[in-house]
């Protein structure tokens, strides 16, 4: 590749990341390239300054959600609670936790009677508990915002070219021609991460290679899977000008880094966070995981809701000080972590987060022999308002079991739909098991996983 190219290279990013990019949030009325430029000056602020910036927001946040969130006002009433008594960060331990349940009862009473324009989302979370929420733009700025600059670290930009190695159908389905024409003015290519059969491997390297991704962005699992077959053919992948892997949305093994790592001859840059909890922390060059902490601070709880020193080992509790419109004040993420009071030798005061455990999806193989990610199954349960909460245990090729919870119980028209659906994407003559049960056991590490599959796929 010759310098020319790599010239015009960097000026179509550098067009795309301070013109066009710009001008799609303006038209959506997101304020994401002043937040991220607010961003990029706070996360060098000593740790002491962003705490005041922290407990300055909180009370705004407080205040906001008791005048004009229904839930809030109710709640605050309820125990007595007044945001004028809050001192300090710690004080927010006299609210009580939120949790999946607390929100599907009350989503309406979550939104801020000023909401403007709210977008409505669901997620499985790491915990296997469907939810529907809402997020405002306020809120969709500042995730656009904090991620864009945890990109920036890793010298690539928006606009440089990009590939996306993602499975959600909803996303897919989203392949209008906007999205076409984004996708390519963004330089950004999505490959779709359900099916991973030798024939749609063999596809992928070769798209990544005429491609030459200056970024790749997945699943772990999925990203290592790639790597994987690319080394078991022999297919060189490590000459192409990858700079960096992001991965997010699984726990990230260290074998899966190393693989991502060697094959691409990249770095591998981990990432925390969901579309319910928002961008929670991300990874510096220097190997640290930053908390996004302008915008959410995070606590670690034991089990009655009281935070835990850093070092400790509890649950993952964020406060998303950007939520006014759907407020998430004490969330209850259902994964287990710690916080590292340490500070990070990249020089950015922001915190760390020292170890997130608590993430983990698997593959699961069809009869055929196809590998799939173990969201092709949860995604058909998620958005699905009967249940609160499931667990898909493949018993081998022929038997896939799946555990529900359901309150007002399973309808019938509804169990013959799941299974239809599973046996689409397993095989037709998979026999499928649908059990009702009151709750799913969480397993012996404390960690939660949706799908656990007895079927290795190497
Ligand atoms: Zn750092």
């Amino acid at each position: 590749m010759n310098s020319n190219y790599n010239e015009r290279k960097s000026f179509y990013t550098l067009l795309v990341s301070s013109l066009f990019f710009p001008i799609h949030e303006y038209l959506k009325c997101h304020n994401s390239v002043s937040v991220r430029k607010q961003l990029e000056i706070s996360q060098w602020w000593p740790r002491q300054q962003i705490e005041q910036f922290q407990f300055t927001r909180l009370r705004r946040l407080l205040f906001y959600a008791q005048a004009n969130v229904p839930y809030y006002h109710g709640l605050f009433a309820e125990i007595g609670f007044n945001p004028t008594e809050i001192n300090s960060l710690a004080d927010l331990k006299h609210l009580p936790l939120l949790d999946k349940a607390k929100i599907r009862n009350n989503i309406d009473a979550f939104k801020s009677i000023k909401a403007q324009k709210l977008a409505r989302f669901n997620t499985g979370g790491s915990s296997g508990e469907p939810l529907v929420f809402y997020i405002g733009n306020e809120r969709i700025s500042h995730d656009v915002a904090a991620k864009w600059r945890a990109t920036r670290w890793w010298d690539v930009d928006i606009g440089d070219p990009e590939i996306v190695v993602w499975g959600s159908p909803i996303e897919l389905d989203a392949q209008d021609s906007i999205r076409v024409l984004r996708d390519r003015l963004f330089r950004s290519k999505l490959l779709p991460a359900f099916e991973m059969s030798e024939q749609k491997l063999n596809i992928f390297l070769k798209e990544i290679q005429s491609q030459r991704p200056r970024m790749l962005f997945g699943y772990p699992s999925a990203l290592a899977h790639i790597a994987g077959h690319a080394e078991k053919i022999g297919m060189q992948m490590d000459n192409l000008g990858i700079r960096v892997a992001f991965v997010t949305s699984e726990r990230l093994y260290d074998d899966q880094r190393q693989q991502i790592s060697k094959v691409f001859g990249c770095s591998v840059a981990n990432g925390y966070g969901g579309r319910d909890a928002g961008f929670i922390a991300h990874e510096c060059p220097v190997g640290n995981m930053h908390i996004t902490a302008e915008d959410i601070i995070v606590e670690i709880t034991d089990h009655h809701g009281i935070p835990l020193p850093p070092g400790q080992s509890g649950e993952i509790v964020i406060t998303h000080l950007a939520s006014s419109d759907f407020p998430f004040i004490r969330y209850r993420t259902g994964d287990i972590g710690s916080l590292d009071d340490k500070l990070c030798s990249c020089g950015r005061g922001l915190p760390l987060l020292r170890e997130i455990q608590g993430r983990s999806t698997d593959f699961v193989m069809a009869q055929n022999g196809t590998v799939m990610h173990g969201l092709a199954l949860i995604y058909i349960l998620r958005n699905l308002p009967q249940i609160s909460a499931f667990k898909i245990i493949q018993e081998s090729l022929n038997l896939t079991r799946v555990w529900v919870v359901s309150e007002i119980g399973l309808d019938p028209t509804i169990s013959e739909m799941i299974k239809h659906k599973f046996q689409s994407r397993l095989g037709q003559n998979v026999e499928i098991i649908i059990e009702e049960v009151a709750e799913i056991p969480k397993e012996k590490s404390g960690k939660f996983r949706y799908v656990m599959s007895k079927v290795s796929p190497n």
